[in-house]
């Protein structure tokens, strides 16, 4: 059994490097034109070429979406944009349209293409269609059971993607024009303005201005609002099933989220790959999996269809047990002070976790805490500061920092 490749999103150039340096196998980015995401953050190519190279030294591979579905006026300006990633040395195209398909066939023949999940593909007949349409790996569409997975991967030669962590979309496989219509936002087109999570009410014609609730079973008024994906207890039968890769959600998603998802199902993976057997979950990793901002967690369309318990009716808002505050971007061994760029207010005497790339979580209290001027300060409050206190011990470049919540 070929070891699962872990897939993480990467939406600007820190959340790539994130990435590659908390145990991505591959990550999956957009440049400024033709990807879906139009809000990420997205990659100019001078970014995209410093962090294909980055991700390269690392042996990391590079995955760029060009995945909107297309109209004609946008067909002109493709094939260039397509030489321009195959010259920056990317290592596979993600598209959606077979339009677009076949452009990059005929442009950049020598170039991988991996099939959207936007393109839903829900059964193997689909997926041979597009392996003879010269797609070299689909990406699945979210709602599919394992016994689905299974059969698709059983009757095709293909290489499965499958999202095992992140956000779901109410509709399916995103199609949807909820955020078009309510906010002009074309979630087709990467702008989705997630109005599906909005909080509604119902208005009579004849009365505007009385909202009145829309209630379920007494228990609250958000009626398209999905759980979030978590298959990490169920790794090991995706792996089993032949999937090539576990794909991580969240490309608009924070550093502290890339960062902790990707090292939790990097840990994950290892000790699947280590020991298939006797493998077991971690409850830690659980643990880390709720220290980060997201919604109540489900296995989404794993074992059937969830109905209403894939959705969150009372709230819309995210959860997490801890903080984001901040990413040490150096240790100074001598002094035993860490550099901190701020991401959060925090001040001296607080508790504060720090994790890294490679170390454990471990806690320690913040002392002698400097602004960047190197003066003694009592509270960090300046987003992107960099500050610096003691720590006890040795942290590595890009640990992140943490507290837990009350
Ligand atoms: S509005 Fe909601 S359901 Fe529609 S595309 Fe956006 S996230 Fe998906």
């Amino acid at each position: 059994m070929q070891k699962p490749e872990l897939l993480a999103p990467a939406g600007d150039l820190e959340k790539l490097k994130m990435a590659v340096l908390y145990g991505a196998d591959a990550v999956y980015l957009a440049g400024k034109s033709f990807g879906m995401r139009a809000f990420a953050g997205n990659f100019t190519e001078d970014q995209m070429r410093e962090g294909i190279a980055f991700a390269h030294q690392h042996g990391v591979k590079v995955y760029v979406t060009v995945n909107i579905f297309a109209y004609n006026e946008d067909l002109a300006e493709l094939p260039s944009y397509l030489r321009q990633l195959e010259a920056l040395h990317v290592d596979a195209l993600i598209v959606a349209d077979p339009g677009v398909l076949a452009l990059a066939k005929e442009t950049v023949p020598n170039m991988p293409c991996h099939l959207s999940t936007q393109a839903n593909t829900t059964n193997w007949r689909s997926a041979r269609f597009w392996e003879e349409a010269g797609v070299d790996r689909v990406i699945l569409a979210r709602e599919l059971t394992l016994a689905q997975i299974k059969e698709i991967s059983r009757r095709t030669s293909l290489e499965l993607e499958v999202f095992v962590h992140g956000a779901m979309c109410w509709a399916y496989s995103g199609r949807c024009y909820l955020s078009q219509h309510l906010a002009g936002r074309h979630a087709n087109r990467g702008e989705c303005a997630q109005a599906c999570r909005w909080r509604y009410h119902l208005v009579e014609e004849r009365q505007p201005g009385e909202y009145m609730p829309i209630e379920e079973d007494e228990r609250g008024i958000y009626i398209l609002n999905a759980r979030d994906l978590c298959l990490l207890d169920h790794l090991g039968e995706l792996a089993q099933a032949g999937v090539h890769s576990f794909k991580i959600e969240g490309r608009m998603k924070s550093v502290h989220y890339v960062a902790t998802v990707t090292r939790v199902y990097r840990q994950a993976i290892d000790a699947y790959q280590a020991d298939p057997e006797n493998y077991t979950v971690d409850p830690a990793w659980h643990e880390e999996l709720h220290k980060i901002s997201h919604r109540p967690y489900t296995t989404g369309f794993f074992d059937g269809n969830p109905g209403a318990a894939g959705q969150v009716f009372d709230s819309s808002a995210q959860v997490a047990s801890h903080e984001f505050v901040g990413v040490v971007r150096a240790y100074d061994e001598a002094a035993g002070r860490a550099v901190v760029e701020m991401r959060n207010r925090f001040a001296a005497g607080e508790t504060l976790e720090v994790v890294g790339p490679h170390t454990p979580s471990r806690r320690f209290t913040v002392s002698d805490l400097k602004n960047s001027a190197n003066e003694p300060i009592a509270e960090a409050i300046l987003v992107q500061e960099h500050v610096s206190f003691a720590i006890p011990f040795s942290v590595e470049e890009y640990s992140l920092l943490r507290r837990k919540k009350p």
